[in-house]
């Protein structure tokens, strides 16, 4: 990625003569229209006190090497984008809804909330923006897409009813994703409510409570009776703070839709959570492989608006298309530039869907040996727990100096769509043992293009995952 002088010192907001100084003090004599790398112009900016970060590519799986700015200068702190998990019934819908009632009303008057996807809260001065699709499933389907727009995941466990099998699933898919856990404690108002048995429980999952010398948030809340809310966002924000997050809000927008439909007099609607840069009414956005210019912006109070900055969920009116949940959009010069961008990109994603290499164990030793991957990510599925344990053993006793097995999430029960997804998500492949993946799983497995197979014998799985990493695996079994 290059860049002119000139163009790095409009992005910098500094007179071009200072930048050119910034550059001889590194050591590099440079002219006003003359191009410079990344690193030449961190070293300059350094000199200049200005922070500059490089702008990483998360263009889906399609890249388009134009779309993206090569610098986000001028970082700045963003609210963190939360996601509510859980087992079913622990109270996930009641929290979102008792966090939105409990922070919105009260502070905008009179502001009811309309349902876009995402809402965003205030405490103590501070955003919150928490996307309104509970569940494991949308983030990890959101991800397999290439979209990561979750910061911190607040995970739900009823106190009386402890870690059941949607937990452990939740669980595995935010270590997958790498996102940080806070743990709502949730119904201790029930009778019967054992908060000290969650998070002896949260502990055989690597989940230790903070009181216990670990360093896993728990917070006891009641969704229901509106205890402990305040204290659950507060440690959001620390944890929040802890992360460092930060956005670059003077450059051009960019960001993931969370929600989209074709709305009968509108036309198609799409929420849009902006998560680089400002987003204004009149801007032109290519996303996914529609495009449009921003007719009209509202926010999750159904207020008209402007802009947007990061971290903040968007309306919006004038696409030509319905966009998917999980499309990236960004921001480009105008709207013809858009429109060519995203016709090239529908060509080439119909290109690139017969042709997405995932990892399987056919081309394993391949993909190991070109130094394409380092680890083996396995989901195990399999009728009885006993046997998710032994294959799990047995498989990560394989890892080797070259590459690493590591078994992402083991369950009990048929091969599904969220198990696809997860394996998508983080290049895995699914094994399933006396299970087989459901219809709508077997559809997406094909479409995604993820490696899935079943055995009935143990050490005939082992065989295979051990064949495949020396190579030596026989294409007929
Ligand atoms: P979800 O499936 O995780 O979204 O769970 P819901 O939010 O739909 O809650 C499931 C049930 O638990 C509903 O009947 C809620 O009213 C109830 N519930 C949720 N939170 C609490 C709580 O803090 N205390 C009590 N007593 N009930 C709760």
């Amino acid at each position: 990625e290059f860049i002119t002088v000139k163009e790095f010192a409009e992005k910098l907001n500094k007179p071009v003569a200072e930048v050119i100084k910034a550059l001889i003090f590194t050591g590099i004599m440079a002219g006003i229209n003359q191009e410079i790398d990344y690193e030449t112009a961190e070293k300059a900016a350094k000199s200049l006190e200005v922070e500059v970060v490089k702008a990483k590519d998360d263009s889906s799986g399609i890249s388009d090497d134009d779309q993206d700015d090569a610098l986000d200068v001028n970082m700045e702190k963003r609210p963190p984008i939360v996601t509510v998990m859980g087992h079913v019934d622990h109270g996930k819908t009641s929290l979102l809804d008792a966090i939105r009632k409990a922070k919105v009303t009260e502070s905008e008057a009179g502001g009811i909330t309309q349902h876009i996807g995402a809402y965003t809260v205030t405490l103590n001065g501070e955003k919150i923006t928490f996307l309104d699709t509970p569940g494991h499933e949308a983030f990890t389907a959101m991800r397999a897409r290439g979209a990561q727009a979750t910061d911190i995941v607040i995970l739900v466990v009823a106190a009386d009813d402890g870690i059941m099998p949607q937990t452990v699933e939740a669980i595995n898919h935010c270590k997958a994703a790498q996102v940080p856990i806070i743990v709502a404690i949730n119904k201790i108002d029930v009778e019967g409510a054992n908060v000290d048995r969650v998070k002896q429980e949260l502990t055989e999952y690597g989940l230790v409570a903070e009181e216990w010398g670990g360093d896993t948030i728990c917070v006891p809340v009641s969704a229901k009776q509106r205890i402990g809310i305040d204290d659950l966002l507060e440690m959001v924000l620390l944890t929040a703070e802890v992360e460092e997050l930060k956005a670059d809000p003077n450059r051009k927008a960019a960001g993931t839709v969370v929600e989209s439909e074709l709305d009968k007099g509108r036309g198609p609607v799409a929420t849009l959570l902006v998560q680089k840069g400002t987003l204004n009414v009149g801007d032109s956005i290519l996303v996914g492989t529609t495009y449009g210019r921003i007719r009209a912006m509202f926010d999750d109070k159904g207020k008209k608006i402007n802009s947007a900055g990061p971290s903040i969920p968007v309306e919006i009116l004038g696409l030509s298309e319905v966009p998917q949940a999980g499309d990236k959009f960004n921001e480009v010069k105008d709207e013809k530039t858009a429109r060519g961008m995203a016709e090239a990109r529908k060509i080439k994603e119909k290109s690139l869907q017969q042709s997405t290499m995932r990892v399987s164990l056919e081309d394993l030793y391949s993909q190991v040996k070109e130094g394409k991957i380092q680890e083996l990510p396995i989901i195990i599925k399999a009728d009885v727990q006993g046997s998710i344990e032994a294959l799990k053993n047995s498989l990560e006793k394989l890892s080797t100096d070259e590459i690493k097995v590591r078994v992402i999430h083991g369950g009990v029960g048929a091969i599904t769509e969220t198990d696809i997804s997860l394996a998508a998500a983080s290049n895995a492949v699914v094994i399933g043992f006396n299970v087989r993946p459901d219809n709508n799983a077997q559809i997406l497995a094909e479409k995604d293009n993820v490696y899935v197979k079943t055995y009935r014998i143990i050490y005939h799985a082992v065989d295979d995952i051990k064949a495949a990493m020396i190579g030596m695996l026989s294409p007929d079994i």
